[in-house]
């Protein structure tokens, strides 16, 4: 067993999407550092570096560094988190961080989440103290800010709230094909 450590995200003024996750049993891989067997998490991400120069630039960050991030999405139940990082454990030259994404929201404000969590991934990759959960705690506490939601141990930036707003409003100048990409992978198969 692992305490995760955690670093959040938006609040609970977004708007709140009923679209529940179901099966997840599909293995696609987005990237070589970046991966999710989550079929409209692929479809976001593949148009979302499309369209927003922030989150491209925040995956060729993650993908040139020894950081490996599961994404997944999934009902959250914590009070104002929509969003989630946690870092798992380094083992074999690579370190591993999950990401989890409240399975409530979709199109533009999901891309902003994405955009927001993978900012934190690459705080992680740039920082090559952080080995286990005492040195991310370590890390944020120095740098970072605490989270207003969530309890204790629970981190937030400032670089990754400004990376969510300047994704989603990336984002936002293409919803409709952001809305139709989610629209073919949930016809397509699982999520
Ligand atoms: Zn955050």
């Amino acid at each position: 067993m692992y305490r995760p450590v955690r670093m959040f995200s938006f609040a609970s003024f977004l708007f709140m999407f009923a679209n529940p996750v179901v099966a997840q049993e599909s293995a696609a891989r987005l990237h070589t550092h970046i991966r999710s067997a989550n079929s409209r998490l692929c479809a976001v991400i593949a148009l979302g570096v499309k369209v927003s120069p922030t989150l491209r630039t925040i995956v060729e960050r993650i993908e040139s560094s020894d950081v490996i991030t599961y994404i997944d999405m999934r009902l959250l139940t914590t009070p104002g988190v929509a969003a989630q990082s946690q870092f798992v454990n380094a083992a074999g030259g690579r370190r591993y961080v999950r990401v989890l994404i409240d399975s409530r929201f979709n199109g533009t404000v999901l891309l902003g989440l994405l955009g927001h969590e993978l900012q934190h991934v690459a705080e992680i990759a740039g920082e090559p103290s952080i080995v286990d959960h005492q040195s991310v705690a370590a890390f944020y506490r120095r740098t970072g800010l605490r989270s207003p939601v969530g309890g204790a141990n629970r981190f937030e930036s400032a670089a990754a709230i400004a990376a969510g707003r300047r994704v989603m409003n990336d984002a936002s100048e293409h919803a409709s094909d952001v809305n139709a990409a989610v629209g073919r992978a949930k016809q397509g198969g699982h999520e």
